[in-house]
């Protein structure tokens, strides 16, 4: 998921339209929901719907939803059903006042808590962990909202980078551990926070600073204010957000995510010893390695395989039967580039395999000499419980099969993954630790007995 808010120190601006564009910067984060709610004079109302940012907002929505602070959301799910009654911003009334939610991530112990509000008499309309947070706010005994907000953050366990908003506040947090990014922004005398930082160079905003795991940021009359609300705990940030799931124009920690992907490419070529005609990414998230790939090999980079740009994101599809399709859909390779030729393909990760296995196909039946697979990644052999879709343990293909015999499944000459060295010497942020679980297994955070955990 994606999330934005604005806070507008000089009154009434066009804190909408902002968030909109800002959202729509975010949409590859998430593009099953979208939804702005805005607080006008201390009321709040929420617009939000199921599809894309700019199917949902028109210039007559956008314009009756005026106000100086917002809060936005996209949403991908990993919890919870691709449901309207899911969508998020959620908004609530409670005997503390309006509030809104938007989070991107996945609560560890959310089953736990909501089992044991409900025994308490709480009532769910959603599935979302959002309102799990939102219950807890509620029933928080302190009466001031700020300090129920943070309460209640020191009660959930697991990945969130949320914002809310109170009548009166813009908060932004992120958990302790700062497994998914959040940044503060400015433009003039507004502040934005976003996911990421794609989001402010979209409408003219300055990127400030990364919020810090474990903090608070509260934003209202009074100014802006940072608060730790908990202890910090070892840095685990999700590298897969630097190998897939960022835009490649944000940065994260001081690095930008295109060069990091370049320069994972690079360490790919070092690690392997393939002698090949041409590199083709598999676009488009393979693209930014290959280039690093073939800067670093000198074998010559090909764009050998079209990307309808049409086909959305072919990996959230429900069946197995319509991500094959789909694939098909989406990426045509062009024969009078591959033809007769050993090509290395290039992509950011196999998951279930679906891609690498339709697109080899597909480039042999033109004619390639010889297909070698090269990955951006380690192996993907262990679900993610902290808020990426990369799917169940039965259907990681990695989990099932070892190397050769996933080379063998996706028909490939040869099959090269990065290591996870490699991975981590190619990202150069100022500290940050990284989480590397669905490559290693090593899960910072228990799952407990969270019961969508139990499943995967
Ligand atoms: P596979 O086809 O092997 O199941 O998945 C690998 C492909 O899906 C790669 O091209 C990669 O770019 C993309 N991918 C990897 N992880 C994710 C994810 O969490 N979500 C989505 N939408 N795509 C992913
Ligand atoms: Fe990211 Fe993988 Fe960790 Fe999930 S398990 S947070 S996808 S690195
Ligand atoms: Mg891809």
């Amino acid at each position: 998921c994606g999330v934005f808010g604005i806070y507008a120190t000089d009154g009434k601006c066009d804190v909408a339209n902002l968030t909109y564009l800002g959202l729509h910067a975010l949409q590859h984060r998430g593009q099953e929901s979208a939804g702005i709610c805005v607080n006008d004079d201390g009321k709040l109302r929420v617009h939000k719907d199921m599809g894309l940012v700019t199917n949902i907002f028109n210039e007559d929505i956008l314009t009756d939803l005026t106000g100086e602070i917002t809060i936005g959301h996209v949403r991908y799910s990993t919890t919870g059903s691709s449901l309207l009654t899911n969508a998020q911003p959620l908004l609530v009334n409670s005997s503390k006042g309006d509030l809104s939610l938007a989070h991107n991530g996945n609560l560890v112990n959310s089953a736990e808590i909501r089992h044991n509000l409900e025994s308490q008499g709480s009532i769910f309309h959603s599935t979302l962990d959002t309102e799990v947070i939102a219950h807890l706010v509620a029933r928080s005994f302190k009466d001031d909202v700020i300090e129920a907000i943070t309460h209640s953050l020191q009660q959930i366990k697991g990945a969130f980078s949320l914002v809310a908003m109170t009548e009166e506040s813009l908060i932004a947090a992120r958990d302790p551990y700062g497994f998914r990014p959040l940044s503060l922004g400015r433009k003039g005398d507004t502040y934005i926070i976003a996911s990421e930082t794609c989001a402010f160079d979209i409408i003219g905003a300055e990127f400030i600073r990364d919020i810090e795991p474990g903090e608070m940021i509260v934003i209202n009359e009074d100014g802006i204010e940072s608060l730790h609300y908990t202890e910090r705990k070892p840095h685990t940030f999700c590298v897969f957000e630097f190998i897939y799931f960022a835009r490649p124009d944000s940065n994260i920690g001081g690095q930008n995510v295109h060069l990091a992907r370049r320069e994972m490419g690079k360490q790919l070529a070092r690690e392997m010893d393939v002698d090949a005609d041409l590199v083709i990414p598999v676009p488009s998230s393979g693209i930014p390695s290959a280039l690093g790939f073939s800067e670093e090999s000198g074998i010559p980079y090909q764009q050998g395989i079209l990307r309808n740009k049409y086909v959305g994101r072919t990996f959230i599809q429900p069946t197995q039967e319509i991500r094959d399709l789909k694939v098909r859909l989406k990426l045509n390779p062009i024969k009078e580039i591959i033809k007769d030729k050993k090509v290395i393909l290039i992509d950011d990760s196999i998951v279930r395999g679906t891609t690498s296995k339709q697109i080899i196909r597909r480039v042999r039946s033109i004619g390639a000499k010889e297909v070698h697979m090269a990955i951006s990644s380690p192996p993907v052999a262990y679900p993610c419980y902290y808020g990426m879709d990369t799917s169940r343990r039965k259907e990681l293909i990695a989990a099932q099969k070892d190397i050769e015999g996933i080379c063998q499944h996706i028909g490939a000459d040869s099959l090269h993954y990065l290591s996870q060295e490699g991975l981590l010497d190619s990202i150069n942020t100022n500290g940050y630790g990284f989480c590397t679980a669905c490559f290693d297994g090593e899960y910072q955070i228990e799952i407990g007995t969270d019961k969508f955990a139990l499943e995967k």
